[in-house]
């Protein structure tokens, strides 16, 4: 008899590969049970459920974060399930106060893992800081000179984050740049510092903060300006989707009809900068509820992203698509600067929570998960926008906060939602309406009904 040695299979392994992001049903879940079945993907103690239901943030530790603290601010905390990135399971927490965005990019991303693939790729975690120098003495040798010295800058520079170079990271490249300006010629060296697992702007900030007086000595220059730059493009996160048409079809339109009408969608964001502007502000619906969830510099991102898409000095789409071999191909390139260590990603309670139950993720990961949250709602977007049109989809939440707004509240603001919704008329005049009647009719006094 053979005895070809049994496949081992190891029950950790195993386990793993069981791990699904696939949560059939969770919207229709209510707080606590999303929370319970949140605590079967990553184990949670009651009081971490009631730490997300309530409280990720106390005043006492916000009063740390900023001056003149009276409180926090709550916005809705939800997750995107479903999400598979090269081939790894995802539930990914997002803050956003905006309906139908958690819902969008959930319900693309159980459509993309049963007919498609979605990958990611993020290069290395690499900042630039500026120092500005202005009236160089002689420009072109002051360039010379900083050249020269640009071995003893970097290891001045590396002296005041003995951590980064202990890991790996640290100022890694010096150059300088000249450029001519209102006010006359300047000398721009731009520092490249690899901050590994942090955004890296204090890191950076210090560095050049140390070097600006140096290199005005030696450029015999004054020195004005030492910060970072927002604009990353030295560390970009690609994404793609590669998706078979025909499940994107609509009750009106074939899915390769769907998928040649989100083509001409992104050939009309890439010629006209008024559509790239929104194009891009689908991508950054994403993006921006992934970063405020991870305690993440949402500013940062969103000023180097913008500034990347008009990199050509025109503003453009970040996104691109094209059908390919039956299929139909979205990829997204653009600057994330992200960290997953410093910032308040241990100060905040609720940051520091949801990072684990994204499985301490290093700063290339969540990279590549905000670019690929962020291809994802946009071509939920646009999907939708070349169907049925944006506000459909809009339409149940919108219609209870209207309602909301109105002043119903609970299984009457449901019912007043759904009364506006089969009138087609969402508006806060009408809202008022069905309540009056609503209470009208209840007092036993239907004569009012309406008024
Ligand atoms: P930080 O200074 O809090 O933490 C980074 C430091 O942590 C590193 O310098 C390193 O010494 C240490 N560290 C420990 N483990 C590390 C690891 N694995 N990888 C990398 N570093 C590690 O934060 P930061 O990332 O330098 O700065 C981020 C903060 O700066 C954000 O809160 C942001 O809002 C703020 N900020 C931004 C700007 C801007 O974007 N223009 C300007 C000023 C401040």
């Amino acid at each position: 008899m053979d005895h070809q040695p049994k496949a081992k299979i190891d029950p950790p392994a195993e386990k793993k590969m069981l791990r699904t992001s696939r949560f059939p049903g969770f919207y229709s879940l209510d707080v606590w049970e999303r929370l319970d079945k949140l605590g079967e993907w990553f184990p949670l103690s009651t009081k971490e459920k009631w730490i997300l239901k309530n409280e990720t943030l106390t005043a006492e530790k916000a009063d740390v974060m900023i001056e003149n603290v009276i409180g926090v601010f709550g916005l809705p905390l939800g997750v995107a399930v479903n999400f598979r990135i090269n081939d790894k399971d995802y539930v990914i927490p997002m803050a956003v106060e905006e309906t139908s965005i958690v819902a969008a990019c959930s319900n693309l991303a159980k459509l993309i893992r049963e007919h498609g693939t979605l990958s990611a790729r993020a290069s290395h975690a690499v900042m630039e800081g500026q120092v500005q120098l202005v009236n160089p003495h002689d420009p072109d040798q002051a360039i010379k000179d900083i050249a020269e010295a640009k071995d003893r800058l970097i290891a001045l520079a590396n002296k005041q984050d003995r951590t980064l170079v202990s890991l790996g990271g640290g100022a890694k490249d010096l150059t300088v740049h000249r450029i001519e300006t209102e006010s006359g010629t300047m000398l721009v060296v731009h520092l490249a510092v690899d901050v590994v697992d942090a955004m890296g702007a204090n890191a950076v900030n210090t560095m050049v903060e140390t070097l600006g007086p140096v290199l005005a000595e030696i450029a015999k220059a004054e020195v004005v300006c030492q910060i970072i730059s927002n604009l990353c493009d030295k560390s970009l996160a690609r994404a793609k989707v590669v998706l078979d048409p025909e499940c994107l079809k609509s009750k009106t339109f074939s899915g390769m009809a769907v998928a040649e009408r989100i083509v001409k969608a992104y050939h009309f964001a890439d010629a006209d900068p008024y559509r790239a502007a929104t194009h891009n502000k689908g991508i950054m619906n994403g993006i921006d509820a992934v970063l405020i969830a991870t305690g993440n510099d949402w500013r940062a991102v969103e000023a180097g992203v913008h500034a990347y898409a008009a990199r050509s000095g025109r503003y453009r789409p970040l996104s691109k698509y094209r059908i390919e071999g039956g299929k139909l191909i979205g990829e997204i390139e653009l600057p994330i600067a992200v960290g997953v260590v410093g910032g308040v990603s241990k100060l905040h309670t609720g940051v520091e929570l949801l990072l684990r139950l994204m499985g301490l993720p290093s700063r290339r990961e969540l990279s590549e998960v905000v670019a690929t949250v962020g291809l994802v709602q946009n071509l939920a977007a646009l999907r939708a926008l070349v169907t049925e049109g944006i506000q459909e989809g809009h339409m149940t939440l919108h219609a209870r906060n209207v309602a909301y707004s109105a002043g119903a509240i609970g299984d009457i603001a449901i019912t007043v939602a759904n009364q506006m919704i089969q009138e087609g008329r969402i508006r806060f005049d009408r809202a008022r309406e069905i309540l009056k009647k609503m209470i009208a009719h209840k007092q036993g006094n239907p004569e009012n009904d309406g008024q």
